[in-house]
């Protein structure tokens, strides 16, 4: 009978774990895809949002990483834009997890990534939007705005990156701005940024991603960077993380601190980061990486 409870017990325990025992509660998790953005968000009352889905080479690892935070289901699937490091990995997630609606930046890029994630959305059915700036829908309590793209900007450095798909996340006093790879034009286009306490770094903290006016707007306490060790295009820049630390931004790297989650009860904020490797090899070679500072 003991034995019994013992083991109701530790069930309960796995699956509060599992579901998440926190009713009321907002998560946020910046997931390690390596060079590439992934974010899910787990609502207070269970809903589930991602932004963006990694690239390919990572997708079976995400698919794992939400699997085993017991998500069955993702009600929206936002696209912020469709490069490969963000779309990549559509594809595993479609196919894994039932998807209630697709957001999407609205802009097509043309490329066979893009064309087979749209194919795919429409053969199966799911609803597809393309929000712009002043939409607003509330989840579980939760505030999402979309702050751009405000119009299709052609053009520019890189057009996919500027109609990148910026979402305002807001649960009572904290709020979250998650950016896509916008670069300066988007972020001119936008006007005045509205506050939040945590800024995903756009464009994986790139030169073009951040500046000092912007960061004077959003005032962020904290900062998650998404990026892959030994990226070609030498993300992040020194530059934007000295500004980050002039401005006394706490920040956090995937590349660095592994799976970045934030946990909010729309007052207080915790931080935790952890590393989830699927392999020996991938643990070796992290703890390589950091000991030798190699690639
Ligand atoms: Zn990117």
């Amino acid at each position: 009978m003991r034995t019994e409870i013992r083991f109701i017990a530790a069930v309960c325990v796995l699956l509060t774990a599992m579901s998440c025992a926190c009713a009321g509660v907002l998560e946020v998790h910046a997931i390690d895809v390596g060079q590439g953005d992934a974010f899910l968000v787990r609502f207070p009352e269970g809903r589930i949002m991602l932004v963006d889905a990694g690239p390919e080479d990572a997708a079976s690892s995400l698919v794992r990483y939400i699997e085993r935070r017991g998500v069955g289901e993702i009600d929206i699937l936002a696209a912020t834009h469709p490069h490969e490091d963000h779309i990549g990995g559509m594809k595993a997630i479609l196919g894994a997890f039932r998807t209630g609606k697709v957001w999407d930046s609205g802009f097509a890029l043309g490329s066979r990534t893009q064309k087979e994630f749209l194919a795919d959305v429409g053969r199966r059915g799911i609803r597809f939007g393309t929000p712009k700036a002043g939409f607003e829908e509330v989840v579980d309590g939760v505030r999402i705005r979309v702050v751009a793209p405000v119009r299709e900007l052609r053009g520019t450095e890189s057009d996919a990156n500027n109609n990148s798909l910026v979402l305002h996340i807001a649960y009572g006093a904290v709020s979250f701005l998650l950016t896509g790879d916008m670069q300066k034009e988007e972020r001119r286009s936008v006007g005045t940024f509205p506050n939040a306490t945590v800024l995903k770094v756009a464009h994986h903290g790139s030169r073009d991603g951040t500046d000092a006016s912007f960061l004077n707007q959003v005032r962020p306490q904290y900062a998650v960077i998404p990026y892959g060790y030994g990226n070609p295009y030498g993300h992040p820049k020194a530059g934007v993380l000295e500004l980050l630390r002039k401005n006394g931004v706490q920040t956090a790297t995937t590349a660095d601190d592994g799976n970045v989650v934030f946990r909010t009860d729309g007052t207080s904020l915790s931080v935790t980061m952890s590393r989830e490797s699927n392999s020996l090899v991938d643990e070796l070679l992290y703890l390589f990486r950091k000991l030798t500072g190699w690639f």
